[in-house]
């Protein structure tokens, strides 16, 4: 079988391996999809880390052999699920209990992985009918946290952004306002929506600085400020004094613990297999396995209507 292996900054490298072996609570998947995701671009870029690296952890794909103590799961199954690494290959050996069920989903949309993040950052955020939300970030995550948020009922869900395609995509998926931030002052904007109130939630999804200046001016007393933007890189600074002096309840909506994901991606899951949510306008760009790089290199450039990218087997 052939796996893609980032050999050095830029390079990935198509090899032919051996199946993996499938220990006693794992199944191999016939890989059909794997995302690339936002947070392996500096692996790509060249980061301080070692190479070679098998990244790729967004999979969805075809049980085709199960485990001694795998319970639920039967070859043919159609799946979407987690690994830690190997996601950009032919097969991969997940463990059963990190596969769920992807119905008649196309695979190249059932991108469990990224979906499980979305749902905790609206779960512990725990968006309230009626609410006001502010989201800054028409990206990938951006676009799954307002689908999210729309399921809760919010009052307003306004959604900035500095990209034309990116807020029109965003008014498509049903923002009540959206602001151009190049053009006008979100801040002024969420003032004058909420009668200088500010929003009862912040969402900010875009690990940039810019991001953190104005969530504290668009969030109001003892509302919500959630980061699920990605911040690698510098050393970031908030104005700590105002966040404390506004009491905002701040979630980092980044996971670890193995428990809260797989509990994300069964409710991403049955959102998506239930028709409930679609990630058919969010995966924007397809590259087949050989042509991995350019699937890299295009979300890292971010062209216009980028939302996704997947790597296809
Ligand atoms: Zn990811």
């Amino acid at each position: 079988m052939r796996r893609a292996v980032l050999t050095g900054p830029g390079r990935f490298e198509i090899f032919d391996v051996a199946l993996p072996v499938v220990a006693r609570d794992e199944v191999l998947v016939r890989v059909a999809a794997c995302g690339v995701c936002s947070s392996e671009l500096p692996a790509f870029a060249g980061d301080a880390g070692e190479y070679p690296r098998s990244i790729g952890h967004e999979v969805s794909g075809t049980v085709v052999e199960v485990g001694l103590e795998v319970t639920g799961l039967s070859p043919g199954d159609p799946v979407g699920c987690w690994v830690t690494s190997h996601g950009f290959a032919e097969f991969v050996a997940v463990k059963g209990a990190w596969c769920f069920p992807a119905g008649g989903v196309p695979l190249d949309e059932a991108l469990a992985e990224p979906l499980a993040n979305a749902v905790n950052a609206v779960e512990e955020t725990d968006v309230r009918l009626g609410d006001d939300v502010v989201l800054i970030g028409a990206g990938f995550m951006g676009n799954l946290v307002q689908s999210l948020v729309a399921l809760r009922g919010p009052r307003q869900l306004i959604v900035a952004d500095t990209r034309p395609d990116a807020l029109a995509r965003a008014a498509e998926l049903g923002a009540t306002r959206v602001v151009d931030v190049r053009a006008e002052s979100l801040a002024e904007v969420v003032a004058a929506a909420t009668g200088g109130r500010g929003a009862d939630v912040t969402f900010e999804a875009t690990g940039a600085q810019g991001a953190l200046d104005v969530v504290g001016e668009t969030t109001r007393m003892s509302g919500k400020v959630v980061l699920v933007g990605f911040h690698q890189g510098e050393a970031r600074r908030i104005n700590l004094a105002h966040w404390n002096w506004m009491a905002f309840g701040i979630v980092n909506a980044h996971y670890r613990d193995v428990d809260t994901i797989m509990r994300g991606m069964a409710v991403g899951m049955r959102l998506l297999t239930a028709g409930r949510l679609s990630l058919a306008p969010l995966v924007s760009h397809r590259f087949p396995l050989d042509r991995i790089n350019e699937a890299f290199e295009t979300a890292r450039a971010k062209p216009e209507k980028f939302v996704k990218a997947v790597v296809t087997m």
